[in-house]
């Protein structure tokens, strides 16, 4: 080539102003789950819309003047382009059916703290199910007409796209994202310039500017350091998502909670309640203490203050997996910051503390600074609170104030159009409405069992081809034969897709345990094999790059694939995101899930397969300890927590095998003269209709608002009002507290009565040393339960004793008559534990003393 020069020039095409509202619509992240904008967009032109990724926004910069000129003249385009501007006007304008915005005032503003957000593939700022997880909250706080804004960073390169090699390597390329082309726009001053914010790090400052993503009614502010006025490596700051090392981490975690008040500060916004998603966010509850103590208050009643109005969600079942920062680098980030607190270096490390560790713990320091905690399952709460208990170290786990709320899935994003079209027809237009209501959901068996299996069938259609291309994709960069594609998808049939497919898909995390299905290949291959009854597996997920075992596993699952006979029955499909999830999720017969119990927090994917009508087959562990019902599925029960892994393997992946033989197969290939299952629909039509009003996010975020966020808003306020006085009151009392109750201790002055027949009183008596306590700073209460062989705190019945007196002792007598109402045997307990009227939780202070 001679050395020449390439010039370029951008042509953007000058929308028409007829469609002028196509540019509204291509920013706001409401064409994530309205599936009627996203097909406005691709009707325009499908080939420029899969090459943009599906990203209207990208799109419309793209897009010739020409085609948007005929679709001005095309009126069925025209129509739908009105008929969707009409439905969006009136999704934004009319008030909300629902009860989640009238339970906070209008004063409230909720703002909500993640590392990253998944929306829709367009805006690629997400890695897995925490993201997603997120960006299902903000919808349905825009659903909900919710006070709420979130907050983020803006990763220039997001996460990675993944390839497979023939070899199942995983190959990672990350793409450098144009902000030009993604849904967001910059925060403006009213003089035009770019709204920036600075966060100190040691020795400079680094600016972030501020970008704004609309979300409906809510709005994400995402943060962005990639600035000419940063150094080179601050600019990196947020580059990528969970990439870089521990001072990449920390700055990032810094920039998120810190800059993330700071920016709310520049906005004006003042929240009532700060909702941590995930200990990541943590840093903002020291920077909200900074403001306080600047304004004058002192640390303490600061830390009051701040945490009473702070909502703490851990989504992690594994203590490894929770952020922590060696105290050497604690010293170099927060050295003046805490000077400026007016603590010592040991009382910000205990922010951070976690007995046994010397790291600053980023769950620790979102526990010690809010006072609302939870988990994200039934199962997950009670994992979390062990994993906690250190926190409150006189506090059984089980009684400790970590509690739990279970996810739930945006089912507008995730539920397939089909299926919306269905209800409109068989269940009515509110069904959108009515997403809580159980019995309106059984309305599921009004639906004809053919068209519920013709849905399921044209599903599972369309998810064959989108496999169909990916897996030709692949195949022809690993440099396949045509006829080793042919191979590849024999039963990948979109005409006939009779095959029982079963899907698994999720991040390659070791305790997901990928390779379960492929414990035992020999049964595995009897099962697969049968020429009659079929079986197709279909797998897909990334491995964070840091992760070997989770690539070894993509490996193993690859070289497994590629034994002949395996060969078109097990499918490894690359580049696993929300599009490929979306059409997974609706396609499949079957949702696998198998993860090491109880390290599976929540989990969210079998959910969004649920609500389409494909039925899990799960552990039961996270959210399926609590939605499998004996009929709506089928469940591995784990064996216990401290059996070895290898023999936990054996017996587990048994279990799925005899599942899938015995019951998954036959059920699925029970074909009458109907052609399909008639009891197979059953099992998914209860299926569908248990999970779906019970999973999904607004259920979720109304349990935030009507369990956390409307008494942390009100707490909050009556901790600040007069200049503070609730928050310097309970700080002072707690100072009193701590200090004294090493001398509390009781005493009992009855003696134990071992027989008594019913109706009879017990009259107990009890010498409680205050060490100069008033009796009103405590709570002293006797326990009581019938004797069971395992006797669970939470089933005994709680009595409060009253102060009656001193003795000459100075000890305070506390009494209580009891008249027992049941018979048998009785087992009690008597103890005492500080008590005020302004704590959230009766047990925050994790003090208690037992008899
Ligand atoms: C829902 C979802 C997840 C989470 O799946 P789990 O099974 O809960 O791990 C991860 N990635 C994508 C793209 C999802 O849509």
């Amino acid at each position: 080539m001679f050395p020449r020069t390439a010039f370029t020039v951008t042509v953007n095409p000058k929308i028409p102003p007829r469609l002028k509202r196509l540019e509204e619509l291509a920013n706001n992240l409401w064409y994530s789950w309205d599936r009627a904008t996203r097909t406005l967009f691709s009707r325009l032109d499908p080939v420029l819309w899969e090459a943009v990724g599906h990203n209207p926004k990208a799109f419309l910069k793209r897009v010739d003047e020409s085609v948007l000129l005929k679709a001005t003249e095309d009126r069925i385009f025209m129509a739908s382009y009105n008929s969707i501007l009409s439905t969006y006007d009136s999704y934004h304008d009319a008030p909300s059916a629902l009860n989640g915005s009238k339970s906070l005032g209008p004063q409230d503003q909720v703002a909500y703290f993640c590392f990253e957000f998944g929306f829709h593939e367009s805006l690629p700022i997400y890695s897995g199910g925490l993201g997603i997880l997120a960006g299902d909250h903000c919808k349905a706080a825009s659903d909900l007409h919710l006070p709420f804004v979130a907050i983020g960073l803006l990763y220039r390169q997001g996460y990675f796209f993944q390839t497979i090699d023939r070899l199942g390597n995983q190959q990672v390329t990350y793409t450098v994202s144009d902000f030009g082309d993604l849904p967001v726009t910059p925060v403006m001053h009213p003089d035009g310039s770019s709204m920036q914010i600075e966060v100190p790090l040691p020795g400079r400052p680094v600016i972030a500017k501020v970008w704004q993503v609309r979300i409906g009614h809510v709005m994400l502010y995402l943060l962005d350091t990639d600035l000419p006025e940063n150094s080179p490596q601050d600019r990196n700051i947020t580059h990528n998502l969970y990439g870089g090392d521990k001072a990449m981490r920390i700055e990032q975690e810094i920039m998120l909670g810190m800059g993330g008040v700071r920016a709310l500060h520049a906005l004006g916004i003042e929240p009532t309640v700060w909702h941590i998603n995930e200990g990541h966010a943590a840093f903002m509850i020291l920077e909200r203490i900074h403001n306080l103590v600047q304004q004058g208050l002192d640390f303490a009643s600061a830390l009051e203050s701040v945490a009473v109005n702070t909502v703490f969600t851990t989504h992690t079942a594994v203590p490894a997996g929770h952020d922590h920062f060696p105290a050497e680098m604690m010293q170099t980030y927060f050295d003046s910051f805490y000077r400026d607190l007016h603590i010592s270096y040991e009382e910000f490390m205990a922010l951070g503390h976690i007995p046994g560790s010397p790291d600053f713990n980023m769950t620790a320091l979102a526990i010690h600074g809010s006072r609302t905690h939870n988990g994200v399952s039934k199962i997950h709460g009670g994992v979390s609170a062990d994993i906690c208990r250190d926190l409150w170290p006189q506090i059984e786990p089980e009684e400790n104030p970590i509690s739990y709320i279970t996810n739930g899935v945006h089912v507008p994003t995730f539920l397939a159009q089909e299926w919306a079209d269905l209800f409109d027809r068989y269940l009515g237009y509110e069904w959108r409405n009515k997403m809580c209501d159980d019995d309106y959901w059984s309305r599921i068996d009004a639906i004809p069992d053919h068209l519920f299996w013709s849905v399921r069938q044209s599903l599972k259609s369309q998810m064959f081809y989108g496999i169909r291309s990916r897996i030709a994709e692949q195949n022809a960069r690993n440099r396949g034969s045509e006829a080793h594609l042919d191979r590849l998808l024999k039963f990948v049939d979109p005409i006939n897709p009779s095959v029982l497919t079963i899907g698994f898909a999720r991040r390659f995390a070791t305790y997901k345990r990928a390779a379960l299905l492929f414990e035992n290949l020999d049964w595995l291959r009897r099962i697969v094999l049968d020429q009659e009854r079929p079986v197709l597996l279909i797998f897909a997920g990334k491995a964070h790059p840091a992760d070997v075992p989770g690539q070894d596993l993509i490996r193993r699952i690859s070289q497994i694939a590629n034994f002949p006979e395996f060969e078109g029955r097990l499918l490894l499909i690359e580049g696993y995101d929300l599009r490929l999830a979306r059409r997974l999720v609706a396609g499949v017969d079957v949702w696998l899930n198998n993860p090491i119990y109880p390290l599976e927090a929540s989990g969210t994917s079998g959910m969004k397969a649920g609500i389409n009508g494909a039925i899990n087959l799960s552990v039961l562990d996270g959210w399926w300890g609590e939605g499998y019902d004996g009929k709506n599925g089928w469940a591995i029960k784990p064996g216990p927590e401290d059996m070895e892994g290898v023999v936990r393997d054996k017996e587990e992946s048994r279990a799925l095998y005899e599942i899938l033989q015995d019951q998954v197969v036959p059920l699925f290939y029970n074909y009458g003269k109907l052609g399909y299952s008639s009891n197979w629909v059953k099992m998914a039509k209860h299926s569908m209709k248990s999970l779906l009003p019970r999973y999904n996010a607004t259920r979720m975020v109304d349990e935030y608002v009507s369990k956390f966020y409307r008494s942390a808003s009100k707490k909050g306020a009556s901790y600040a009002a007069d200049d503070f006085s609730g928050a310097r009151n309970i700080a002072a009392w707690k100072a009193k507290i701590r200090q004294a109750w090493p001398g509390v201790s009781l005493r009992r002055l009855d003696a134990p009565v071992e027989r008594i027949y019913f109706d009879e009183t017990l009259d107990f008596k009890v010498a409680v040393k205050l060490n100069n306590l008033a009796p009103g700073d405590v709570i002293v209460e006797l326990l009581i339960c019938r004797q069971f062989k395992t006797t669970r705190l939470g089933n005994f019945q709680h009595f409060q004793l009253e102060c009656t007196g001193m003795q000459d002792s100075g000890e305070h007598l506390f009494e209580l008559k009891l008249t027992p109402e049941l018979c048998g045997k009785q087992e009690y307990f008597i103890r005492v534990y500080p008590y005020h009227s302004l704590l959230t939780h009766p047990l925050e202070m994790g003090l208690m003393v037992w008899l």
